[in-house]
């Protein structure tokens, strides 16, 4: 695996292999991976030819008082992983290298990013929605995957994709998850042993609300109400959201006439923990 750290080496290798015609895949983290990034590895392996795998703890999508400083960081370990798992490129940019000196321009995606999570962390897919934009030009990908699990953020990033005419098919991947429910997440690395318990309210709200609406129950108030009492039964746990939303447009809906999303953001301790489902009528 070749480990890349410069934007001009980055495209040399990218430009070499288009030319020899075959499909570049991206799957961009912030690294601390675990086993729903490696999923996501896999998935791009069948989508392209090569895969580079992107790590780089963006400093644009924290808000000031946000885990920048704390975010999990073990770059042995990620490239270990990625050697397993056979990706061709480990591209590891440094924050100069991806912002430099004099940087002013970035991307609003206006209507998707305010919503849900934007609501609560300003400026963040303004900082994801660029900084993609970014790996986009740097790797020249023909394919992307992200995961579900940051459900809002798979859509800022094709809408943003559509509008701004990037050539990048954006492949989204089911969230990965622990054996009793927790979707993984690096942000894991946070909880005690008690606060993971508590964390797995989490999922309890998204069993409620799904065995709610396979019992027939269309009304959003209803649905939200079963989803929040796992979540407010548990004391560690803080509610930030819990919503249901059209899936492609996230705005609230009263109730689900064909598919819904139910997003939850919940904090404990010192994570703030995200969560989704698509809730269906039968
Ligand atoms: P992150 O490193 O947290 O920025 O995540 C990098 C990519 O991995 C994003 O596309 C995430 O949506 C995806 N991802 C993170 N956790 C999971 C998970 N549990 N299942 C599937 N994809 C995930």
């Amino acid at each position: 695996m070749l480990i890349i750290e410069t934007v001009q080496e980055m495209r040399a290798w990218s430009d070499a292999e288009r030319l020899a015609g075959r499909r570049i895949a991206l799957v961009p983290t912030m690294g601390a991976l675990h086993e729903g990034h490696l999923a996501l590895v896999r998935a791009a392996q069948k989508l392209g030819d090569r895969v580079v795998v992107s790590l780089f703890v963006n400093p644009a999508q924290f808000a000031p008082g946000e885990d920048f400083a704390a975010y999990p960081r073990d770059f042995a370990r990620d490239r270990a992983l990625l050697e397993k798992e056979s990706a061709d490129v480990l591209f590891h940019p440094s924050a100069a290298e991806v912002y430099p000196e004099g940087f002013e321009t970035h991307i609003d995606v206006e209507r998707l990013a305010p919503l849900l999570c934007g609501e609560f962390r300003a400026g963040h897919f303004r900082g994801v929605a660029t900084v993609v934009a970014k790996l986009f030009n740097m790797v020249r990908p023909r394919a992307a995957v992200f995961g579900e699990k940051d459900y809002q953020q798979l859509q800022v990033i094709r809408r943003m994709a559509r509008d701004l005419d990037f050539d990048v098919e954006i492949a989204g991947h089911p969230t990965v998850r622990a054996a009793d429910g927790l979707a993984l997440s690096s942000r894991n690395a946070y909880l005690s042993a008690g606060e993971r318990r508590a964390a797995l309210s989490l999922y309890r709200a998204l069993r409620s609300a799904e065995a709610l609406v396979a019992q027939g129950e269309r009304s959003a108030g209803r649905i939200v109400a079963a989803a929040r009492a796992p979540i407010e039964a548990e004391p560690l746990a803080e509610i930030e959201y819990v919503r249901l939303c059209d899936p492609e447009t996230l705005m609230e809906i009263p109730r689900i006439e064909r598919a819904a999303l139910l997003a939850l953001a919940v904090r404990i301790g010192a994570a703030r923990l995200i969560d989704n489902a698509m809730l269906k009528r039968d």
